[in-house]
């Protein structure tokens, strides 16, 4: 539950959902537990959800790290907390909380990317998302920047988060060092040891990110650049060879961007979320 400055007033997790039927279920059950332990009626709800969407539907296309194809979460929610309910992408949502109330507030354009199980990205230009023209803007993750190279979990090879997520990691690493059990802390600990094992692929990560959003700062030419996402709080062993990258494939003729880390703590998506609800009726 946010307010309408972009504060959290109560928050509540949930174990992530198998099954859309029962995801809204649990989800909507905790909404209107929120809502009682506030004495508010639930007006309106915004949602983050993993994409693609077929955003004037409010239909997830496809959910690959869930399992979920042409779900209709917009309506399954509005049927189960009968009120007005909108959905985007949660990269999106995440991007307009920062862009909000966190490290991108004042900036004209904020380019977002989102660091976590897959690679996400959001635009916000003078406090509007860029959506494209169906929603699908903005997949920094999946574009293709080594053809023919490691398979994604779209089905295609060679995208960004076939390399650098914290998917892509875990593998890589149990391929190089034959240890299946190896944690990302571990493995960027390793990483800044200099171990050998694990130096050449985890250059070659962090390069293939660069290059991702290299593109999108092209593209965009944001005067913020803000990362976010589980894999974010490992910044001090990748950040210095990302920022790097992503400079020098810009080149000194490009946009040069502000870089740095979400200020709001793992909760830009739901204040995004929140907002996304509250600007319908501005
Ligand atoms: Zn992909």
């Amino acid at each position: 539950m946010v307010d309408d400055r972009g504060r959290v007033i109560i928050e509540q997790h949930l174990e992530t959902p198998t099954e859309p039927a029962s995801a809204v279920a649990e989800i909507g059950a905790a909404c209107r537990a929120v809502a009682a332990e506030a004495s508010v009626a639930i007006e309106r709800v915004g949602i983050g959800a993993p994409g693609p969407l077929e955003l004037s539907e409010g239909i997830i296309e496809l959910a690959p790290n869930l399992g979920w194809e042409r779900v209709p979460l917009r309506a399954m929610f509005a049927e189960e907390l009968s009120c007005a309910v909108w959905l985007d992408n949660d990269a999106n949502a995440a991007a307009l909380g920062e862009a909000w109330v966190g490290a991108g507030r004042g900036a004209k354009v904020m380019l977002m990317v989102t660091l976590g199980t897959g690679i996400g990205g959001g635009v916000v230009a003078d406090g509007r998302l860029f959506h494209g023209a169906a929603g699908g803007a903005l997949e920094i993750g999946h574009q293709i920047i080594e053809p023919g190279g490691r398979e994604c979990t779209c089905g295609r090879r060679g995208c960004v988060e076939a390399y650098f997520s914290g998917h892509a990691l875990v593998e890589q690493a149990a391929t190089a060092s034959g240890d299946q059990e190896a944690s990302l802390a571990s493995v960027f600990q390793a990483y800044v040891e200099g171990d050998p094992s694990v130096t050449p692929w985890m250059d070659r990560a962090i390069d293939a990110l660069a290059r991702g959003v290299a593109h999108a700062v092209m593209l965009f030419d944001p005067d913020q650049v803000t990362f976010t996402g589980g894999l974010a709080g490992s910044w001090d062993a990748f950040g210095a060879r990302l920022r790097a990258g992503i400079e020098s494939d810009v080149g000194p003729s490009g946009p040069h961007p502000s870089f740095g880390l979400s200020t709001l703590d793992g909760r830009a998506g739901l204040i995004g979320a929140a907002r996304l609800a509250l600007q319908a009726i501005e």
